[in-house]
């Protein structure tokens, strides 16, 4: 078969990285995508820590993403989220991601902290996971979360809270499905 050069715009749209594998555990998340060495942020209550190797430079990618724009994410996950909302973009679901009422998205993503009311880390501090919509979507509570985000995300292999016995619906992240709900 004849060898067809790509258009550079395929790497744009379609980053030629191959998708990490979904880790299963915790010492999965450290073998993929880096080891974090850390310390609690002493006059934090929210969990807030400070990452004390160099994982930040090495893993963490600030990226213009389709719809929310720049954002600060995991390297190897720059394909994942690009496809998730590339796909909400095409399917016409921009809007149903949303912007807080200080002009910014309703999508968080890498932030250096403890799992909420927890010790170990959360997968935010990976930059593995998202946040969206969440003053709609609080934790323990039915939300509203558009089912074509959930759809999307899930298609690029992200688990979604509001599948757990103890929902996030705000909530995604590129770790092993739980089990779900009866
Ligand atoms: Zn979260």
């Amino acid at each position: 078969m004849e060898q067809v050069n790509k258009p550079i715009i395929e790497l744009v749209t379609k980053p030629n990285t191959p998708n990490p594998l979904i880790p299963q555990t915790m010492k999965d998340v450290a073998e993929i995508f880096g080891k974090i060495e850390y310390r609690r942020v002493a006059s934090s209550t929210s969990g807030a820590i400070s990452i004390t190797n160099g994982f930040g430079i090495k893993n963490l990618v600030v990226v213009e993403l389709p719809i929310v724009g720049r954002k600060c994410i995991h390297r190897l996950l720059v394909p994942n989220f690009t496809a998730a909302l590339s796909a909400i973009e095409k399917g016409g679901k921009a809007s149903s991601i949303h912007r807080l009422p200080n002009g910014r998205w309703s999508f968080g993503t890498q932030a250096a902290r403890l799992k909420r009311g927890g010790t170990t880390l959360s997968l935010h501090t990976w930059g593995i996971a998202v946040d969206i919509n969440w003053p709609e979507n609080p934790m323990g509570q039915i939300g509203h979360l558009d089912p074509f985000i959930v759809e999307r995300f899930k298609a690029e292999d992200f688990a979604w809270g509001g599948d757990w016995e103890h929902r996030d619906d705000m909530h995604f992240e590129y770790f092993k499905t739980r089990p779900r709900r009866a």
